[in-house]
């Protein structure tokens, strides 16, 4: 091989290798801040929905849709002050969700089954309410 070629195969690889080891670092990088919330098994629909202080319970019907469905739920409303009296939402026990591309009612059949899971109600606009309170079921359409 021509030194000059060798030189720029050599020069080609450790390149890549310069390339690889930059492509790392900043993956490793970009996971740090973000790390607590890829962990959770819902999203927030906007930074305004309050579900820091899900109990465990909640979060594992969360998780169990999450993990049936393959997709994270989206959470429209967690803890809301100023709800009826007796809504789980008053007490942080409650989630309203939806995923987008699963049907309502793909979401209630498994939440269903969630272990844990106290009251669904369907609202036939994509958003389904899962609570940890009693066993209730519901539909507004
Ligand atoms: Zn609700």
């Amino acid at each position: 091989m021509h030194p000059a070629l060798s030189a720029v195969v050599v020069g080609l690889f450790s390149l890549s290798c310069f390339d690889n080891a930059i492509a790392q670092s900043t993956r490793r990088v970009a996971i740090g801040p973000l790390k607590h919330n890829e962990t959770l098994p819902y999203a927030l629909q906007t930074v305004s929905v309050r579900a820091g202080c899900f109990p465990p319970r909640l979060r594992g019907i969360l998780a169990y849709i999450a993990a049936r469905t393959g997709r994270r739920p989206m959470v429209t409303s967690g803890l809301r002050g100023n709800g009826r009296s007796h809504s789980q939402h008053r007490h942080c026990a409650a989630a309203d969700i939806r995923i987008p591309g699963v049907p309502d009612r793909t979401i209630v059949a498994i939440a269903a089954d969630a272990p844990g899971i106290g009251g669904i109600g369907r609202y036939c606009n994509g958003i389904v309410h899962v609570d940890i309170g009693p066993k209730r079921r519901w539909t507004y359409c």
